[in-house]
């Protein structure tokens, strides 16, 4: 079975979005639990969270099948202390948001060098950065999302994720969400079903299949390999449909998250309606 949805907004209350979701005939979404362009947020309130659980069930939307995301500004590979501290005390705040209304997984980038120490140091402390997040939560799991490259971003190559998971203590709350946009901009091809078979084909033997907690499904402005993170609606970018009929026909797809992030959201119900046609 597959659970398509998009990212949508949360805006008045993160009780919002599972209305939103359902609107757009979303059977899974994300959503931020709070502004993603701010460090602070004010804590939920219980009447918030009590909405947001009521509505979900509501909708018919298990909790398995929202995948938040974490703010912009977290970076758990920061080379310089003060900036790791914030970034690990904000990723905390988030796991106990997701914690608190009832939900299993959180979605994030992993970080970026600043170009100020080494990828695999970098890699190392995002390892750490979720052991300590891990270990102060529970019932979350942290689920590091493919980068497109983009500056200095961890994360554009599957090594990456499986060097992150590697490190990470507590393996049965670490996974990955594959975006097809990143994977595509950092040097995948997945413009045909042979190219699919060969970047999902590498992605299993490298990171595993196991690992998949949710994918992003999102056309690209930029071309093969371009390392930079433009979104585009599907069957308009540079990847066309054919990744999205491989992915709706695959079973290693099943019972995840299947989000857009594309970037025009008055067409996210076509574009849903469109996935479960193919
Ligand atoms: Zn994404
Ligand atoms: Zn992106």
């Amino acid at each position: 079975m597959k659970y398509v949805g998009a990212h949508v907004s949360a805006s008045g209350g993160v009780e919002n979005a599972p209305l939103n979701a359902e609107e757009i005939g979303a059977r899974a979404f994300a959503l931020f639990t709070k502004n993603q362009r701010q460090w602070r947020a004010k804590p939920l309130s219980e009447k918030s969270i009590a909405a947001f659980k009521a509505n979900l069930d509501r909708v018919g939307i298990a909790a398995g099948h929202v995948l938040p995301h974490d703010s912009y500004l977290i970076n758990l590979g920061h080379p310089e202390a003060e900036g790791l501290e914030k970034s690990r005390a904000a990723f905390l705040d988030e796991m106990r948001r997701c914690e608190q209304l009832g939900l299993s997984l959180l979605n994030f980038h992993p970080g970026a060098t600043l170009r100020k120490i080494g990828e695999e140091e970098s890699l190392q402390r995002v390892a750490e950065s979720i052991n300590l997040a891990l270990a102060r939560t529970q019932g979350v799991t942290a689920v590091i999302e493919n980068t497109a490259g983009q500056g200095s971003t961890l994360g554009y190559r599957f090594e990456h994720l499986a060097a992150i998971i590697e490190a990470v203590e507590d393996k049965s709350r670490v996974g990955v969400c594959l975006d097809t946009c990143h994977t595509f901009v950092a040097g995948y091809d997945l413009r045909t079903e042979a190219a699919c078979d060969k970047t999902f084909g590498e992605f299993d033997r490298i990171v595993g299949f196991s690992y998949l907690r949710g994918m992003h499904l999102n056309d690209s402005k930029p071309d093969l390999g371009a390392r930079v993170d433009r979104h585009h609606s599907l069957g308009m970018g540079k990847l066309g449909w054919e990744v999205f009929r491989y992915i709706m026909h695959d079973p290693r797809f099943d019972n995840i998250p299947l989000v857009l992030e594309t970037i025009d959201d008055t067409l996210w119900k076509e574009e849903i309606a469109a996935l479960y046609d193919l």
